[in-house]
């Protein structure tokens, strides 16, 4: 039965790949395509250029669907600099060193952040592409602009694959030696509720978002101008490639 799972997933994925020529072609929007193949942020990071050894042909670089409007670049920690988050920094980590990792991760870390974060998705697909060993179009395309960043919509989820820190310290050990605290002041709660506020318009309709949106209406307005300032101070933090500490958080 599991393997059969495993086994229509992927044919589903890879039929859905096809159907829409790697998303470029959708049934309800007509979606920008990148001119040509982008570097996932590594000249941004390392100042010079992509070492293209395969001298790749391809004819542009890939839809760039963005539901949400997603648009910031990738922060340099999916490059290894430290970023004080704890589960980020093991995870790339294990990357840079592996080629590799969970799906869990891919999902619960790495595309929940960037999503929190506004990144683009197809940068962070690019990324992808270009940090994993087993990173194909057919693969990588729906797993990240389909699943892990809700950026075609409710095209392949039901919901944005989006949580704070209760779900990844539930899902792993990366909490117990980090400096933040999931419970108390772990910053990527705060980025969880602003994100839905600020897609409130978008997400508020949605049948399995409802009981998390009457949540957030009951948070308090001073409550969620200090989850944004968290967003705003976090996003700045990682863009300059610093790290996020509990001192250098927003005071409330
Ligand atoms: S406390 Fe927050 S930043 Fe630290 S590992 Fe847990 S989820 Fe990640």
């Amino acid at each position: 039965g599991f393997i059969r799972q495993v086994l229509g997933w992927r044919e589903f994925v890879h039929h859905v790949h096809l159907a829409t020529d790697g998303f470029r072609t959708m049934p309800t929007a007509k979606v920008p395509v990148a001119k040509k193949p982008g570097d996932g942020g590594y000249s941004r990071w390392a100042g010079k250029a992509w070492p293209d050894k395969w001298n790749r042909q391809d004819p542009d670089g890939g839809a760039k669907p963005s539901f949400l409007g997603a648009n910031n670049p990738l922060p340099q920690a999916y490059w290894g600099e430290e970023s004080g988050l704890n589960c980020l920094d093991q995870i790339v980590s294990q990357v840079w060193q592996e080629g590799y990792g969970h799906h869990i991760t891919r999902l619960m870390v790495l595309a929940n952040l960037a999503t929190l974060l506004e990144i683009s998705p197809r940068e962070l697909t690019d990324w992808f592409w270009v940090a994993y060993g087993d990173a194909y179009d057919w693969v990588v395309e729906p797993n990240v602009l389909g699943m892990g960043t809700y950026a075609v919509g409710d095209l392949m989820t039901t919901k944005p694959y989006t949580s704070g820190a209760a779900y990844i310290n539930k899902m792993g050990d990366f909490c117990q030696s980090c400096l933040f605290d999931p419970k108390k002041n772990c910053p990527i709660t705060n980025l969880y509720w602003s994100f839905l506020n600020r897609h409130r318009e978008s997400l508020q309709n949605n049948p399995r978002l409802r009981m998390i949106m009457a949540t957030l209406r009951k948070r308090n307005r001073s409550l969620r101008q200090y989850d944004q300032k968290v967003f705003q101070r976090l996003s700045k933090t990682l863009k300059d490639g610093a790290q996020i500490t509990p001192e250098n958080l927003p005071k409330k």
